[in-house]
């Protein structure tokens, strides 16, 4: 089996002509929408910026917070599976005997339980088998309460994350296996899950501390959006939704293209090397100025730094604006407000 996946590699391979027939937009009418999260404007714009840059994401608030239902409809505002993309998940999904479903493929969303081994999360085990980064293979991976997953299993995750392929280790030789996914984990603010905001948080400082330290441990800085969320209000939940996965999506897909056409076909913001992200954003002086004070104000890290300013991009893509401005800048501090910097 996994001799089959290796093949695959992570660009795919071409469409045979018998292939199924895709639906015209790939979109999948029975995927939850977006217009489900009520209220919680703050996170649906999170979601919007991480889905057009493809950037990873941490969501810290108490439970009822939506944090969950929120991650869920993230493949629902992504651009469709392109056909050779359509054909990697397929294949992943038939080596490891799972019956892809309807004709058409839609973007993977796998939520692995905090039990899940090193082994069972990116793939190994005897015998081997490709792990949960393997099957949200151009989808999501959501890791529900991040903190208490094992150190070992977050750590594992460093490689694939970074190099959108992950390699097993088998008696006589390695296997690579392809793993490009959008990462969001999510997190209650302390143990007892009430926060220190709410009054009824009955936690002590230091097993707060702890548990948030490991927040910031192994996976910080792969992370580029960092917020933390509140329950949205009795008000909120009786408004009319705001707005729907399809015109969401429309604007992400917009986003793509204005990086696609910068960076190259398939690749997204959150790919950017550091020289690739310096020279595309073209900031004026008080677009620089708004991101140092910043820097300085939230006492970010030069790596802090960086991703405050690749948000920056995803922003003005998301505004199809060529220049980075201050208002860009503004925005992307706002979306680092839970950073471990
Ligand atoms: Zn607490």
């Amino acid at each position: 089996m996994l001799e089959q996946l290796a093949l695959l590699g992570t660009e795919g391979e071409p469409l045979a002509p018998s292939g199924p027939i895709w639906s015209a937009d790939g979109a999948d009418p029975a995927a939850p929408d977006l217009a489900d999260l009520r209220g919680q404007p703050y996170l649906r714009y999170a979601l919007e910026v991480a889905a057009a840059g493809g950037h990873s994401v941490l969501i810290v608030g108490p439970p009822g917070a939506g944090k969950s239902l929120a991650a869920r409809r993230l493949p629902s505002i992504m651009p469709p599976l392109s056909r050779s993309e359509a054909m990697e998940v397929l294949r992943i999904a038939s080596v490891c005997g799972r019956s892809p479903g309807p004709d058409t493929p839609t973007r993977p969303f796998r939520a692995p339980h905090h039990t899940i081994s090193t082994a069972g999360l990116v793939g190994g085990g005897s015998p081997p088998r490709p792990g949960e980064v393997t099957l949200s293979h151009r989808g999501v991976l959501f890791l529900d309460e991040l903190g208490e997953f094992s150190r070992e299993a977050l750590e594992a995750l460093r490689q694939p994350l970074e190099e959108g392929r992950v390699t097993i280790v088998r008696a006589r030789h390695a296997i690579e296996l392809p793993c490009r996914f959008m990462l969001v984990a999510a997190s209650n603010p302390c143990p007892c899950g009430r926060g220190e905001e709410s009054g009824e948080c009955d936690c002590q400082p230091a097993s707060t501390r702890r548990y948030r330290a490991k927040l910031s441990g192994a996976l910080a800085d792969r992370i580029d959006i960092a917020i933390s969320v509140e329950r949205p209000s009795a008000e909120d939940m009786g408004a009319a939704p705001t707005s729907d996965s399809a015109s969401v999506r429309d604007r992400v897909i917009a986003a793509r293209q204005r990086q696609e056409r910068r960076l190259g076909a398939g690749r997204c913001n959150a790919d950017m090397n550091l020289a690739e992200l310096r020279s595309s954003c073209g900031m004026d002086e008080k677009a620089a100025a708004m991101l140092a004070n910043g820097h300085a104000r939230l006492r970010l890290s030069g790596r802090g730094h960086d991703r405050v300013l690749r948000l920056s991009r995803t922003i003005a893509d998301l505004e199809g604006c060529e220049r980075v401005s201050s208002d860009h800048v503004a925005r992307a501090l706002t979306l680092r407000r839970r950073g471990p910097d």
